[in-house]
């Protein structure tokens, strides 16, 4: 293995040591961080999210039970069972009596439905009114009946009496096609107050209403009836309800003016409500066995805990509150909306942090914390409102952790790749040197046992042949000038490196130098059988040069074009005038120059590392030095060669004045 190619790879397995490793060690701790990071964030937050929701459960079981027994305590102070249905405290929905596992609703509590069985069936009243109807159905007598009716209702005692026994001699009157007369008590029974209400909670009012407006009479105090009835927020009872509802309905379709349109169809909208109410109120009813409420409170002895449970998809809140009057227990129904906003209201907004938006999860389900044993199933939720955000803000975080970690790693690696360019560099150096001087030692080796061999030879004085002795000397004086010419390569390149080499220019005649190079080259060049071709143009003006040195450099390319020939013994050299130059070229039809390789030839040490070349001696000199001193003359060098096709080296010198 080539010891450059050794050293190579350790310098490579010392950069991956040495760069490599800490930059991925540095990338893996980078990357471990920031996911630490973002769980104990996480962490952070499910943690503030759990203290919250302990606190909320806290605030809200306060909340539920002050309204609870502010409530119950009302309730007490009335003397009767509230058939209001709006409360104190405006979130609560509905408060009604439990019965054993049976949810009993405000209408079916109503005192006033008892009261007025009670006294409509009076024993003397109800004879009376009984004797009448006998009278009224099974004699048709209907003046007679009438009369009676009159009668009754004048001698009654009680209000109730009297608007029943109404009622009655209307509809009497009625049959018996005295209209006026009819209208004139039904409207009178419509004038009475909405709590008035017979055994199925329907205001008497209710019917009167019903007959006026099949009589198409009195729109106007019909709809006024309706509507306070309404707006009396009492709790209607579902008969009453949808008589209500329907009277209304037969109001919009059928009200004469516009103005009593509107106010119907609004009377319309209220009753469409409360229907809507009471009608989850009645699946309330239905479903309350199932809340299991009882079950709780069933455990006596022990303190009982409040407990409340959720209803109609976590809208309501209901729970069992102890009556203070009475043995059975009361049930409040709340809207847990609107406490938990009122609740906020109060102690400030729980979601003033970063966890985002509250909201309340019932039913089956993970989602969200459980709000703790007073509340089943109750669990409390932060829709996150900044998730987006919050998610923004970690890949910028990442982000910005991932390019400052790109630029660390990109300017370690940049230094690392300077540092080992320059460590390349001057290993390279080192081995152009130590190559120089073994190059330099071969290449004296050779002219110098040329030399010996022949001086040798001739003091032996073997050889008598004149022609020989001319021959070995020639050899000898040859070989001595390929010996200077190579010292001095080397040493005007030492000069040059120390800026020690001094040029003496002086108006010189180029084809005078050019003649002394060939000169010089003529027995080295016919002994190795080339055929030097010189094409010299005449007249060209003298050039300042150091004549010396110009024809070293010449000597270099006449020399280079002999050693890189190959096979080829044909050499030109030209002298000529071109765009104000003086143009010097040697051509050889020899092995030629790589593209590649053209540029670095002219570099000091520079071979081509070919086999060729392996064997061919050079210094790698020659050209750097050829080189330096057209530079120096303010010329160029060019060089135009392809591989296998040969070499021409051109040097132009400036002619004064030419240009
Ligand atoms: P040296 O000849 O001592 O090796 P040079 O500086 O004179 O050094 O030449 C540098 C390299 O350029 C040579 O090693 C050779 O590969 C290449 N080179 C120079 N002249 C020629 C040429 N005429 N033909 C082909 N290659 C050449």
């Amino acid at each position: 293995m080539p010891i450059h190619s050794r050293g190579h790879r350790k310098q490579i397995f010392l950069f991956l040591i040495a760069v490599v490793l800490p930059s991925l060690v540095l990338v893996i701790l980078t990357l471990r961080m920031i996911s630490q990071e973002r769980e104990l964030a996480q962490k952070r937050a499910s943690e503030e999210r759990r203290r919250l929701t302990k606190e909320i459960g806290q605030h809200l079981l306060v909340r539920l039970e002050k309204i609870k027994l502010h409530e119950a305590s009302a309730t007490a102070n009335q003397n009767q069972f509230p058939v209001k249905s709006d409360y104190l405290n405006p979130e609560v929905v509905l408060i009604a009596q439990a019965d054993e596992n049976k949810l009993l609703m405000p209408w079916d509590t109503d005192q006033r439905r008892k009261d007025f069985l009670q006294i409509v069936n009076h024993p003397k009243f109800a004879q009376k009114i009984q004797r009448a109807e006998k009278e009224e159905f099974v004699d048709k007598h209907f003046s007679r009946a009438a009369e009676m009716y009159t009668q009754i209702m004048k001698t009654a005692q009680d209000p109730v009496q009297q608007s029943y026994t109404r009622l009655l001699l209307a509809r009497v009157l009625s049959k018996s096609a005295r209209d006026k007369e009819a209208l004139e008590q039904y409207r009178k029974i419509l004038m009475l107050p909405s709590d008035l209400v017979d055994e199925y909670g329907v205001p008497l009012s209710f019917y009167a209403a019903m007959r006026l407006i099949e009589a198409e009479a009195d729109y106007r105090e019909v709809a006024q009836c309706l509507r306070v009835a309404l707006e009396e927020k009492n709790w209607l009872s579902p008969s009453a309800s949808y008589l209500l509802q329907e009277l209304v309905e037969i109001l919009v379709k059928t009200a004469p003016d516009a103005s009593l349109k509107i106010e119907a169809k609004e009377t319309q909208r209220m009753i469409r409500e409360y229907i809507q109410k009471m009608e989850q109120v009645l699946a309330l009813q239905e479903d309350f066995p199932g809340l299991a409420l009882l079950a709780r409170q069933g455990s006596q002895g022990q303190k009982k805990e409040p407990l409340w449970v959720p209803y109609g998809d976590g809208s309501w809140l209901v729970s069992l509150a102890s009556s203070l009057k009475e043995s059975s227990p009361l049930v409040l129904v709340v809207k847990a909306k609107e406490i938990l906003t009122s609740l906020q209201l109060e102690v400030g907004p729980f979601s003033k942090s970063s966890i985002g938006e509250l909201q309340l999860f019932t039913g089956i389900g993970s989602e969200g914390e459980s709000l703790g044993p007073n509340f089943r199933g109750m669990r409390v939720g932060f829709t996150d409102s900044q998730a987006g955000e919050k998610a923004d803000q970690w890949s910028m975080q990442r982000y910005f952790y991932l390019l400052a970690l790109l630029l660390v790693l990109g300017l370690t690696l940049f230094g690392a790749y300077l540092l080992l360019r320059d460590i390349r560099r001057d290993v390279r150096m080192a081995e152009l040197r130590s190559q120089f001087v073994s190059s330099v030692s071969h290449e004296l080796k050779t002219p110098l046992t040329a030399i010996r061999m022949f001086a040798e030879t001739l003091r032996l004085g073997r050889s008598r042949n004149k022609k020989i002795r001319d021959e070995y000397l020639d050899t000898i004086v040859n070989e001595s000038q390929r010996l200077t010419r190579l010292l001095n390569n080397v040493l005007d390149f030492s000069k040059i490196e120390e800026g020690r080499r001094i040029y003496h220019p002086e108006p010189s005649s180029l084809s005078e130098i050019v003649h002394a190079a060939v000169r010089a080259m003529k027995y080295p060049l016919s002994q190795q059988g080339f055929q030097l071709h010189v094409d010299m143009e005449d007249g060209l003006p003298d050039v300042r040069v150091d004549r010396d040195a110009l024809e070293q450099a010449i000597l270099n390319l006449l020399n280079n074009a002999m050693k890189y020939s190959g096979k080829s013994r044909d050499i030109d050299l030209r002298l000529k005038k071109k765009d104000g130059y003086a143009l010097i070229q040697v051509v050889d039809r020899g092995v030629g120059i790589d593209p590649k390789e053209q540029k670095r030839i002219f570099e000091k040490f520079y071979r081509i590392p070919t086999p060729e070349n392996e064997r061919t001696t050079g210094a790698g000199l020659g050209l750097a030095l050829v080189s330096h001193i057209v530079d120096t003359h303010g010329g160029r060098i060019e060089v135009k060669s392809a591989l296998g096709r040969g070499s021409t080296f051109s040097i132009y010198l400036p002619l004064e004045g030419e240009r």
